[in-house]
């Protein structure tokens, strides 16, 4: 269990992926088509592989008005780093002209937290098990900072129990911390990538759709039975999550929580190499079997993209030592 993947919403496809794969170095491992709105990209980073928990996703929308963040929503979604690394990326962030905060110190973990292009918030935690899970050695980040996978999403919710109810009861959470108005829950074995944090923020603004927003935060299943039973089990809790939905690097059931915000449980398989080969994952433009036949079409209407380009300010040759 755990984090399997977050999906946003972007403006410009060429600017997200120059931020994802050129700024941040994740790996872009699928480039296909939102299969519901077949006109505009779904674009998936991650690790090598693109294993579950490392995914970041996005629906880039060009011309897209930009959201807001606000009660119901995930508003924070954090960034697994290695304690050493913290001061490589403060460097990179000015560098790159990031929008970012000075250091905090949330849940005792060094933590700097940034902006994407649309505005989309984001933190970088330090983390001492960051470097247990992979990460994409061969992008523009060196290895040694490479980001490895998500480490936590911050829902903000008008209150806290009923979202706790669906978290502990209907998916197998627990509480495991707390700090100010922020609940910490995990599941599994715990740790970086298995935390869900609940801030409650009640009577502050309510979300606008957009780009810089988050729309989903997926949750593992191992396999297609352990996705039923916590299909059955948040059934039992009143909920009314869709029916098996075929994603095709994974299954897929969505369920909107109490507070609103949108919870999907994603099967582990099969993967990303289930239409292409490990090594050009990304490169090509896939499409699920049904829409095979379009594809001249589809191509025609998508923006064209090209490898990612992060957009240094200036060069310098060597990163600050940290400022911890
Ligand atoms: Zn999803």
């Amino acid at each position: 269990m755990g984090i399997h993947h977050v999906t946003g919403i972007a403006g410009d496809a060429q600017q997200n992926v120059d931020f994802y794969a050129g700024v941040l170095g994740l790996r872009l491992v699928k480039k296909t088509i939102n299969y519901d709105d077949p006109r505009t990209y779904h674009l998936y980073y991650g690790d090598t592989e693109g294993t579950p928990g490392s995914l970041l996703t996005f629906f880039p929308w060009p011309g897209a008005r930009r959201g807001r963040a606000g009660v119901g929503q995930i508003a924070v979604t954090s960034l697994a780093i290695a304690p050493e690394s913290i001061g490589y990326w403060l460097h990179r962030f000015v560098t790159n002209g990031v929008n970012h905060d000075a250091l905090t110190r949330p849940f005792g973990n060094a933590t700097i937290a940034f902006r994407d292009r649309d505005g989309l918030m984001l933190e970088l935690v330090a983390t001492e098990d960051a470097t247990v899970r992979g990460a994409w050695a061969d992008g523009p980040v060196p290895s040694e900072h490479a980001i490895h996978g998500v480490h936590a999403v911050t829902l903000w919710e008008e209150s806290l129990e009923r979202t706790e109810q669906a978290l502990v009861e209907g998916l197998g959470f627990r509480r495991a911390d707390s700090e100010d108005q922020t609940t910490r829950f995990s599941v599994g074995d715990g740790g970086s990538g298995a935390f869900v944090d609940v801030r409650v923020v009640g009577g502050f603004l309510s979300p606008l759709g957009g780009a810089g927003t988050i729309h989903h935060v997926a949750f593992r299943a191992r396999d297609t039975a352990e996705q039923l039973q916590l299909r059955e089990k948040v059934t039992s809790l009143g909920l009314h999550p869709t029916p098996v939905i075929d994603r095709t690097y994974f299954q897929s059931v969505y369920v909107r929580e109490p507070g609103n915000v949108l919870f999907e449980v994603a099967t582990d398989g099969p993967g990303f190499t289930v239409d292409e080969p490990l090594k050009s994952l990304g490169e090509s433009l896939t499409l699920p079997s049904r829409l095979a036949a379009d594809r001249a079409s589809i191509e025609m209407v998508l923006p064209a993209l090209h490898r990612p380009q992060a957009t240094p300010l200036h060069e310098t040759p060597d990163a600050p030592k940290a400022n911890v």
